[in-house]
């Protein structure tokens, strides 16, 4: 059914005229995805440049507004979609989205390229938001999420009031962490309702697509996003927002590191990432754009066997903090691989709200204690001056 509701709204497209291009929209090749989901939800994305995001905003709302109409289509999210310019090196942000909530759909918009990297350009401002916190790691798959999760838990268990962002657009686990579903709510159709999810506020690029919906996230288009989701969910009052950013170092990571105003960053890791030097590049790329690192974080440290409740190093236990100690870093905490955790993290039963006083629940809380007194502590220091050449 949805192959032919995808061929309608071709078709349809195919009526429209790409201005730029002088064909027309499916033609130009100005569509570069189409999808149709089982609910009739379409997302298309249009592609454009990061110059020419703005103008081709009209176009996009076009293209809406032609698939909007095809029987069988419930509703349409079209983004548009922009590569970095041609020349322009890693390393370089995007600037703010060209555009635009797009009315209903939240969708992200695409947008422009910015300033080089270590400059903090112009952030979008959260109102209500006294700091937002980075959790992060050099590659996927070493507990991120699950750590930003029960960090978000255990802060909340401290009185502070608390929410969770998920940037992690490749593999947004959050809603599942939280047993979170549907879309959330949007009274006015231009401001986002947060879900709730354990007393945390949480947002995620999950809520909005479905979880095994392929899409292709580019750099600005991650931006786009994020920017809507910072700026239109009524996230105050919150004292912190746990931001749980993509696995890895790359051009998306760093923009987003640029361009949200980061009070400071949590690098998780395992004990043999560390030992590769994956969350060292981490640690770079925070201090490449002047993001305080509040601390390492070891994850899956050892293993305590329930059956005999034996302890084994498996990865060689304490290099994250060995590397802290050498790098004059904060030591968060180590967190053990415990199958309760994975369990429960996976059924949306995170360990700190369900089990607080528990064992496994117990490092997240001191890890949390370290993330308060570390704010703290780069509170306080004094804004580094930097003096360019
Ligand atoms: P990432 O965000 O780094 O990709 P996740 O948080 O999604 O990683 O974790 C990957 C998998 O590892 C999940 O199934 C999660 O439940 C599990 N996991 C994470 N931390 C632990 C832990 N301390 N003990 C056991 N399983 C864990």
């Amino acid at each position: 059914m949805s192959r032919t509701v995808r061929d309608q709204i071709l078709s349809r497209l195919a009526g429209i005229r790409d201005p730029e291009r002088g064909r027309d929209v499916v033609a130009s090749g100005r569509i570069s995805g189409l999808t149709v989901d089982e609910a009739g939800i379409a997302r298309i994305m249009v592609e454009t440049t990061p110059d020419r995001a703005a103008a081709t905003e009209p176009l996009r709302r076009e293209i809406e507004q032609a698939a909007a109409g095809v029987a069988g289509v419930t509703r349409v999210a079209a983004v548009l979609t922009a590569e970095r310019t041609p020349g322009r090196g890693p390393g370089q942000a995007p600037r703010r989205a060209a555009g635009h909530s797009h009315g209903h759909s939240h969708a992200p918009a695409g947008s422009a390229t910015g300033p080089a990297a270590g400059q903090r350009p112009s952030a979008p401002v959260v109102p209500g938001v006294t700091a937002i916190i980075a959790v992060a790691s050099g590659k996927g798959g070493v507990g991120k999420s699950t750590l930003a999760v029960n960090l978000a838990l255990a802060l909340q268990a401290r009185g502070l009031k608390t929410g969770i962002l998920d940037a992690d657009v490749y593999g947004p686990s959050i809603p599942r962490m939280l047993g979170l579903q549907g879309r959330p709510d949007s009274p006015d159709g231009k401001r986002i309702t947060p879900k709730i999810g354990w007393g945390l506020k949480a947002m995620s690029i999950g809520l909005m697509v479905e979880e095994d919906t392929p899409l292709i996230w580019r750099g600005p288009m991650v931006q786009g996003a994020l920017d809507q989701f910072l700026r239109e969910t009524d996230w105050a009052p919150l004292d912190v927002l746990v931001l749980d950013m993509p696995p890895g170092t790359g051009d998306v990571q760093l923009s987003i590191a640029q361009r949200v105003p980061l009070a400071g960053a949590v690098i998780v890791s395992t004990p043999q990432d560390i030992a590769l030097l994956d969350a060292r590049k981490g640690l770079a790329m925070f201090r490449k754009v002047e993001v305080p690192i509040l601390g390492l974080v070891e994850n899956m440290s050892w293993f305590t066997c329930p059956h005999c409740g034996g302890r084994s190093d498996i990865f060689g236990h304490g290099g994250a903090r060995d590397e802290a100690l050498k790098l004059g870093l904060p030591f968060l905490g180590a967190v053990p691989l415990d199958l309760d955790v994975r369990i429960m993290s996976d059924e949306g039963r995170p360990v700190v709200a369900v089990a607080p006083e528990s064992e496994a629940a117990a490092p997240y809380h001191t890890i949390a204690a370290g993330v308060v007194e570390s704010l703290g502590r780069v509170r306080r220091e004094p804004p580094r001056i930097i003096i360019e050449d």
